[in-house]
């Protein structure tokens, strides 16, 4: 559900757990800068006065606005940022929809006339009906002429020529060894449900494997399967994915960045797994000198060998061709959209499916990002805009430095270290300097699916591409118009977009301890990421270089442990104490979501200091009986301001390495002393934890 098109063994930190979306209608058309809704700096009649800050601040800020707004029925989740999103969607929607109706008057093959062509086509639904599932028959009739063992190979390297279907995906991203150089990079797209948990033999687990072979099931029908034979070849499909499971990383596993980044030779890739040829897999891919590669997961490839070596070559075939359908499903006709909507409202407990409209605009999101963000920041974020951000960004990396400056427990040496890859911090804020050119990119009207492929196509051929070369750390991977933020462990960059960079996270109009308790506080979040239990691996350029003395590396260790601790007893999905997070029943949801609770502890704390570091704090007095300092705080609570329905709940705390909403704010003031003093809290408060409790890491 990640936009970003790069294939990333770490994946880019985002500062929110996924997010859905709903519908806010706004008013006002056009092309110049659009004006925002009138949106007040924080409305402090949203606080609700029957609780104590100090008791539940999550409470005290949030309930009222979670009682007063349900969640629509097309989406998971309602919140703070989804509706920033809508926002954002709001106005690329109508740059693709003037787009398309204008097709006629634009400049054939500009970047306006795709975005015009593609969002028509993926709207042209009868059209996209007609077709059926023509678009997947070469492929699953490749499939279906599978005969022997020595076929399924000749599949896999015949579908990694094209735009890697099933199985293996193949993409570029800076080596671990040394990040100064791109590296191919392998991944896997093994499982059909969100994580490995869902595939344990557990009563909980029940429906959704249930719903999900229901699902392969009908997705083969309808491709002509009689019923008995699809309900044969899904339950072996799904057999298949246990065998994965059973060597798959567990998702707390796979949030340890040292564990999944594995750098090969194709030697010992071969070794590795004897029954794939990796050679082979490159030369078709014309990858002739590629000689190393990043590997994820091997214990997950280690599986796959095994079962090339032995799964019955039928079972083969019924896990490629679920695997394909599920694949291409919400780009097929109306029966594959239901049924792939079925399995998704099983999961998230959504009630509707979403408008065409959205997922139109998320092809022309994931296919041509840049196109529609440029668009997008003309109408939004201003030059000045960009300037002011950076401004910003710059106070905060300012408070960071004089956070590690202050540590106790750190040695002057490791400091040194700290503050160089600190200063080292790329920080891309708005939108790219530099577009991507889509020149190479062939649009046709009325062809939705050639042109998925053709973009799909033209993505992978751009990340080839950079394979050998120099890494670029201005590179963008995420879009202009994403209402989120990331930090890049592997090259060391943090990425705000413009789309994130709006009322009322950075307002313009509000005073200062709004902007730093909003925006503020998610800046420092991602600057934090560069010194959580992962990025502290890392140097200045993202390689891994061990920079701490082994007693410094001692104590940041006892502290972070101390901080899992915390948050493993905490409770997390209300009304449903049996739900630990973590995978296979495990209780790790401390370790699972360990580096997002670093950072957002850190995150505050050194946008409270960049608060306290301006001249407007120590002059400015009390907004609707609130002190800067509180305004701070009620800022920050307000990101996390959400509504999210319990089967999302469930799924995030079993996968997301952020912890639920309500936790990222409690779990958060309580380690932070400030907060205590600025509401009036005693020790023995729920949002104070006192003495030995405190965690107290940047
Ligand atoms: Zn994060």
């Amino acid at each position: 559900m990640n936009l970003d098109t790069a294939v990333m063994s770490i994946p880019l930190r985002r500062c929110i757990s996924l997010t859905a979306v709903a519908v806010i209608a706004l008013s006002g058309t056009g092309c110049s800068r659009e004006a925002l809704p009138a949106v007040h700096a924080f409305d402090t009649t949203d606080l609700d006065g029957s609780v104590n800050p100090c008791t539940n601040f999550d409470d005290f800020v949030n309930s009222k606005w979670r009682n007063a707004t349900p969640i629509p029925p097309d989406v998971a989740r309602v919140g703070i940022l989804d509706e920033m999103q809508n926002r954002a969607d709001e106005t690329t929607k109508r740059i693709a929809e003037d787009a398309a109706n204008r097709l006629g008057s634009l400049k054939v093959d500009s970047d306006e006339w795709k975005i015009g062509a593609l969002y028509a086509s993926a709207m042209d639904e009868s059209a996209i009906n007609r077709r059926g599932f023509d678009p997947v028959k070469p492929t699953l009739a490749k499939i279906d002429a599978i005969a022997a063992r020595q076929d399924l190979t000749a599949f896999i390297l015949d579908d990694a020529t094209g735009n890697d279907t099933t199985l293996l995906g193949l993409g570029a991203e800076p080596d671990p060894t040394d990040a100064s150089t791109m590296i191919a990079s392998v991944s896997d797209f093994g499982l059909g449900l969100p994580n490995s948990g869902y595939y344990i033999d557990d009563p909980a687990n029940a429906p959704a494997l249930a719903g999900y072979t229901d699902y392969l099931r009908v997705l083969l029908t309808l491709t002509g399967v009689p019923d008995a034979a699809a309900s044969v070849q899904a339950g072996q499909a799904i057999g298949f994915e246990k065998s994965m499971v059973a060597a798959t990383l567990t998702p707390e596993a796979l949030v340890d960045a040292a564990r999944i980044r594995r750098v090969v030779t194709v030697a010992e890739a071969n070794q590795l797994t004897p029954a794939f040829d990796w050679r082979r897999y490159f030369d078709a891919q014309n990858l002739r000198s590629v000689d190393s590669f990043m590997l994820s997961d091997t214990a997950f490839f280690h599986g796959v060998n095994d079962l090339l070596a032995s799964a019955p070559v039928e079972q083969w075939k019924s896990y490629l061709r679920t695997h394909v359908l599920i694949r291409f499903a919400g780009r097929l006709s109306s029966g594959f959209r239901d049924a792939s909507f079925q399995l998704s409202q099983l999961l998230n407990g959504t009630a509707k499916a979403p408008p065409r409209w959205k997922l139109a605009l998320e092809s022309v999101n994931t296919e041509m990002p840049d196109a529609l963000g440029r668009l997008y920041v003309q109408r939004t974020f201003s030059a000045k805009d960009k300037e002011r951000a950076l401004t910003l960004v710059g106070e905060l990396s300012n408070a960071l430095a004089a956070r590690i400056q202050s540590v106790g427990w750190m040695s002057a040496p490791t400091k040194l270290s700290a503050l160089d890859k600190r200063a080292a911090i790329v920080a891309k804020v708005g939108y790219p300097d530099k577009w991507r050119d889509y020149s190479g990119l062939d649009i046709e009207p009325g062809d939705y699916f050639g042109n998925l492929v053709r973009a799909a196509k033209f993505d992978k051929d751009a990340q080839l591409d950079m394979i050998g070369k120099p890494t670029d750390r201005t590179r963008w991977t995420a879009s202009p118009q994403t209402v989120n933020a990331f930090y890049g462990g592997s090259n060391n960059t943090i990425t705000i977009p413009a789309a994130i960079l709006q009322p009322p996270l950075f307002d313009p109009n509000a005073d200062p301890a709004i902007n730093y308790g909003g925006i503020g506080s998610i800046i420092g979040h991602e600057l934090t990421h560069a010194f959580d239990n992962n990025g502290r691996q890392r140097d200045r350029d993202g390689s891994p270089v061990d920079w701490w003395t082994p007693e410094d590396a001692k104590q940041f260790q006892a502290r972070a442990d101390k901080l899992v601790t915390q948050y493993d007893h905490y409770a997390l999905v209300p009304g449903r104490p049996d739900v630990h997070g973590g995978s296979r029943g495990s209780f790790t949801f401390g370790v699972l979501t360990e580096s997002e609770n670093i950072a957002d502890l850190g995150g505050v704390l050194v946008a409270s200091d960049a608060l306290q570091r301006t001249a407007e704090e120590s002059s400015s007095g009390t907004i609707d009986g609130y002190t800067p300092s509180q305004r701070f705080f009620l800022a920050y609570a307000r990101t996390k301001r959400s509504n999210t329905r319990e089967e999302f709940l469930i799924a995030q705390v079993s996968g997301d390495p952020h912890a639920p909403d309500n936790l990222r704010v409690n779990g958060v003031v309580a380690n932070v002393p400030s907060f205590g003093e600025a509401f009036g809290c005693k020790p023995q408060d729920p949002m104070v934890n006192d003495g030995e409790k405190l965690v107290s890491i940047w």
